[in-house]
């Protein structure tokens, strides 16, 4: 189950999106437009130890985006000023 990463050419918002068999294709959480650009895969940028990691991480992050957007950003702001 590979994850994505893709920047939305259209406003810039960048998401992670789990790709699934019967996953529709992956759309902007923002401006729900599909004009995407793919970046690195998460897999290909992990070594094996935080693969599973990441992948966990970045599965509920994916989720919780398409879920609830607006959540999601406040949690990002919080943990940029946290650390
Ligand atoms: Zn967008």
């Amino acid at each position: 189950m590979p994850i994505y990463e893709y920047e939305c050419r259209h406003c810039g918002y960048r998401f992670e999106y789990l790709v699934l068999a019967k996953s529709p294709a992956a759309a902007c959480p923002s401006c729900h437009k599909k004009n995407l650009k793919q970046l690195i895969s998460l897999f290909q940028a992990s070594s094996e130890t935080t693969r599973k990691a990441n992948f966990n991480s970045a599965r509920k992050k994916a989720v919780a985006v398409q879920k609830d957007k607006a959540h999601e950003e406040h949690k990002e702001l919080h943990d940029h000023f946290d650390h």
